[in-house]
């Protein structure tokens, strides 16, 4: 299975894209995580009913790699992903992510050719290059008899999910795609973005067009909602969205639980004994690698890990169910980088922050005078990080404040950029970026038809894996 590039001018660009994961092996971590892989499924793999599409947006390698050195040095064992990655019977495939006119994809292209097997521009939702609006995966599953349903935690409007059920010109007008979210019939949606959904639902209700709508705004209300016999679920957990793991304090530790709302929701689109199609998204990796926020970061994989394993148990005790994980694309490629003792305080220190670097610069008070901006974010900083940024930072942080260029790579001249090379320091976390990158991704799939998996897939040519494994009518006819 070959896909033709986007036309960019200097293919030999691409000679050198993909990382290999990091090896532990002479770190002092080996020691401590023999590879114990999970217990292998007790039922082989079968004819496809469910298919369950975990994604975790903006996860490279490297992420992978953070994710698993926290684990070993916190546990003593690898992370989950890695465990069920040597398990018998997983599939590994090498995912690639290039867009119709990029070689660097955004999530709303990403999540189109998911949805259509078309590439996209950048920014579109099945809206075609040329113009045409294919049918959403989601949309063709359920005229085809399936419950349908997303689950993120960022809004339920973001491109990830969004691509699955809408078409739009244009991924930030989240508006539009929350009335085609209400109109379209979708059976359960759970994330945060209340503000992008509730217009569209109160008008729905006003028309009498809401379609058997219930709404939750909190785990209790989804915990009981998904036992309750309303036609559709509605999860809206939060007016933006939902707050990175690390900031989660307090009441909002509570606020939300990917890994019981994945389970909830593939428990309540199964329930009428229909065949389901559900997508779940870790949707904010991607947001704290654009950060360079190492802590962030580290947060978010581990909430995406417990969510792998409850869906993977899920998909053991549910013959039928095909479980499939990949990102819509890499981040920031972060990475540890500091030899010997320093790099292993460093994961230490990453794991100890308090705050989010958005929480941060969120924190500097909006009537700090211009001048002084730089001083009081080092000094937040150095606070909720529980690290010493150094002398330079209030001069690096208010160059920024004053459009003085700080990086020379002008990309990495913004506060996050900046903030992510100075805390590079104590935490050996260093990111390349505050974009996209174009390097391949991984994916694992396991459950039903999964040994059908080819070992490098394309966005597109995934796309055509489920529709023929599930039955389903081309995107466009
Ligand atoms: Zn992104």
């Amino acid at each position: 299975m070959t896909t033709e590039l986007p036309p960019a001018s200097r293919r030999g660009i691409l000679k050198a894209s993909l990382v290999g994961l990091a090896t532990l092996a002479g770190s002092g971590l080996a020691t401590a995580a023999a590879p114990k892989p999970v217990a292998a499924a007790a039922r082989p793999a079968g004819k496809v009913r469910n298919v369950i599409m975990l994604v975790p947006d903006g996860m490279s390698t490297g992420s992978l790699s953070l994710l698993d050195m926290h684990s070993r040095l916190t546990t003593g064992k690898p992370s989950f992903w890695n465990r069920l990655r040597a398990r018998a019977g997983t599939r590994h495939a090498t995912h690639t992510t290039y867009a119709h006119e990029s070689l660097v994809t955004d999530s709303a292209a990403a999540s189109s050719a998911w949805s259509t097997g078309i590439k996209h521009k950048i920014k579109h939702l099945c809206i075609t290059p040329d113009g045409r609006q294919p049918r959403p995966i989601l949309m063709r599953a359920k005229a085809a008899g399936y419950k349908v349903g997303c689950v993120t935690t960022t809004t339920i409007t973001h491109a990830t999910p969004a691509g699955f059920y809408c078409n739009a010109p244009e991924r930030n007008d989240e508006k539009a795609i929350g009335e085609q979210l209400i109109e379209r019939g979708i059976d359960l949606a759970i994330g945060g973005g209340a503000k992008h959904v509730d217009p569209a639902l109160e008008a729905a209700q006003a028309a009498g067009k809401a379609m058997g709508l219930l709404v939750a705004r909190s785990m209790d209300g989804l915990r009981a909602a998904i036992e309750n016999p309303a036609p559709r679920i509605l999860g809206l957990m939060s007016s933006e969205q939902i707050p990175f793991v690390v900031d989660r304090r307090g009441p909002a530790r509570e606020q939300f639980n990917l890994a019981e709302a994945a389970v909830l929701a593939a428990r309540r689109l199964s329930a009428g004994g229909s065949p389901f199609f559900l997508q779940v998204e870790a949707g904010r990796i991607d947001h704290a690698a654009h950060n360079n926020d190492a802590p962030a970061l580290l947060g978010e994989m581990l909430e995406y890990d417990a969510t792998l394993e409850a869906l993977v148990a899920y998909t053991d005790q549910n013959p039928g169910t095909l479980l499939v994980t990949v990102a819509d694309h890499a981040t920031a490629n972060p990475g540890l980088t500091l030899y010997g003792p320093a790099g292993r305080l460093g994961m230490e220190r990453t794991a100890a922050a308090t705050h989010s670097l958005e929480w941060i610069l969120a924190s500097v008070a909006k009537t700090t005078q211009k001048e002084v901006r730089g001083l009081e974010l080092a000094k937040l900083a150095e606070q909720h990080l529980g690290i010493p940024l150094g002398d330079d930072a209030p001069r690096l942080l208010q160059n920024v404040y004053d459009a003085i260029a700080v990086d020379p790579f002008t990309a990495r001249s913004t506060a996050y950029g900046v903030l992510g090379s100075l805390a590079a320091n104590q935490f050996g976390v260093g990111f390349i970026s505050i974009n996209h990158s174009a390097d391949a991704v991984d994916l694992l799939a396991v459950g039903a038809g999964s040994d059908g998996l080819p070992g490098l897939i394309d966005n597109t040519e995934l796309h055509d894996w489920f529709t023929s494994l599930l039955g389903l009518a081309p995107a466009l006819s």
